[in-house]
């Protein structure tokens, strides 16, 4: 059916040490939806993303995917199981080349017949990145940096990509851009995508479903479109008054 669950998050609760960063969140997403999580500086945005791709392991709750409990298995075995973290400041290896890069992020797979067709559908979506092929990444720009690490995820062929806000330290033309390829992933690559934003203008615009999370919890959730109609996201997160 079209509303298949591909991740189902309940009563998730992480901590750095004593501080209790995810305080109960509840969650779904939907396959072939692009859902958006938006909320300040320290909501806890990225403690979520990191708790569901296995960078952190989660003191209560559970995240599933697929129906098949995540949360207590290796970040390699959840890459394998179709999600791929796309981190907060794109953490691309600066030293290696664009290729490399590339290259570094079908490490997890064993059909290595089909990694040069993969490889020529990323370059298909970001030429500039075929131009730079040899150039080291730290070279590039923020944007071409964030391109290379939209990229690399899609060559562990995702089911499921966790964005840690694209449009950080972007133009509003070049996040525009990113937002575009992010919506053509989506439709014509079948990739389901769950993305963190501050900047709730160009998630809502390009997001099926939305969550709005303070202080580690979810305070509220809807279809995009109603998010951005709502009196409270309006005065809160897109700046209308
Ligand atoms: P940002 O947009 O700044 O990434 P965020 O919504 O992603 O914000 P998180 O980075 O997940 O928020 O932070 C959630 C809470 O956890 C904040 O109170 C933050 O101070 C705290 N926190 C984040 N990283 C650490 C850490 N490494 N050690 C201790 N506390 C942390």
């Amino acid at each position: 059916t079209s509303s298949n669950v591909v991740l189902q998050i309940d009563n998730l609760e992480s901590y750095y040490g004593p501080i209790m960063a995810i305080r109960g969140v509840s969650l779904k997403v939907h396959e072939g939806q692009i859902v958006t999580v938006l909320g300040a500086n320290g909501a806890g945005k990225t403690t979520l993303l990191k708790t569901i791709s296995g960078v952190m392991d989660p003191e209560k709750g559970s995240v599933q995917m697929e129906g098949t409990p995540i949360h207590a298995m290796e970040p390699d075995d959840i890459v394998r199981r179709g999600i791929v973290h796309v981190p907060e400041g794109r953490e691309i290896f600066p030293l290696m080349t664009v290729a490399e890069n590339i290259a570094m992020g079908a490490y997890t797979r064993k059909d290595r017949g089909n990694i040069a067709r993969d490889e020529e559908m990323v370059y298909s979506y970001f030429p500039v990145l075929k131009d730079r092929r040899a150039q080291r990444a730290g070279t590039l720009s923020g944007g071409q940096q964030q391109m290379l690490a939209i990229g690399r995820g899609l060559m562990s062929q995702p089911k499921l990509m966790l964005l840690d806000e694209p449009s950080l330290g972007l133009s509003p033309l070049l996040t525009q851009e990113i937002f575009e390829i992010i919506v053509r992933l989506n439709r014509e690559q079948k990739v389901t995508m769950m993305l963190v934003e501050q900047n709730a203008k160009v998630a809502l615009d390009a997001a099926d479903y939305g969550y709005v999370m303070e202080l580690g919890r979810i305070v509220m959730d809807d279809k995009a479109e109603v998010l951005a109609a709502s009196k409270d996201i309006q005065e809160f997160y897109l700046g209308v008054s």
